[in-house]
């Protein structure tokens, strides 16, 4: 249940802060919003066509992406880009940061919060006027390294 209404709070505000900036929330558009919401792998946008084009005959590649965009610049997703051809989508609820596989590019979240004191540190230290940090680990991901049953290996 605490998840559910997690969600729910996540997907109205979200819808909440879209109308409050005018834009017109289409019944796609909510579906592509609750898509990230929902989602907890990082879909690009082709992900996301795939998923609800059967949903929305109608639907192009290109109506998912200006709808990323419209969130993005709304603040709802962060988009991450990985200098691949396809970027990926974040819906933006707590602050977390990636471990990424170098075998299959999977994303996974995690959250670390002492790591902020890293930027009231730098603030400190520099003069700087901070506003964010940015942090990935790499790695293989339990998936690819090896609870595969044939080890080429043994
Ligand atoms: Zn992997
Ligand atoms: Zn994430």
């Amino acid at each position: 249940m605490k998840m559910i209404d997690t969600h729910h709070d996540h997907f109205t505000e979200s819808l909440e802060a879209l109308k409050k900036t005018g834009v017109r929330i289409t019944p796609q558009r909510k579906a592509v919003l609750n898509y990230l919401v929902e989602s907890e792998v990082h879909p690009t946008a082709d992900d996301i066509f795939q998923s609800l084009s059967s949903d929305f005959p109608n639907m192009s590649v290109a109506t998912v992406y200006n709808n990323l965009k419209l969130f993005k610049q709304t603040g709802l997703v962060k988009e991450l880009t990985y200098g691949d051809s396809s970027s990926r989508f974040d819906f933006n609820s707590v602050p977390h940061y990636h471990i990424i596989c170098i075998e299959c590019g999977k994303i996974t979240d995690f959250q670390y919060p002492a790591l902020e004191e890293v930027e009231h540190l730098a603030g400190l230290v520099t003069d700087y006027d901070v506003s964010h940090h940015r942090l990935e680990i790499y790695g293989v991901c339990p998936e690819c390294s090896g609870s595969e049953t044939s080890n080429p290996n043994s």
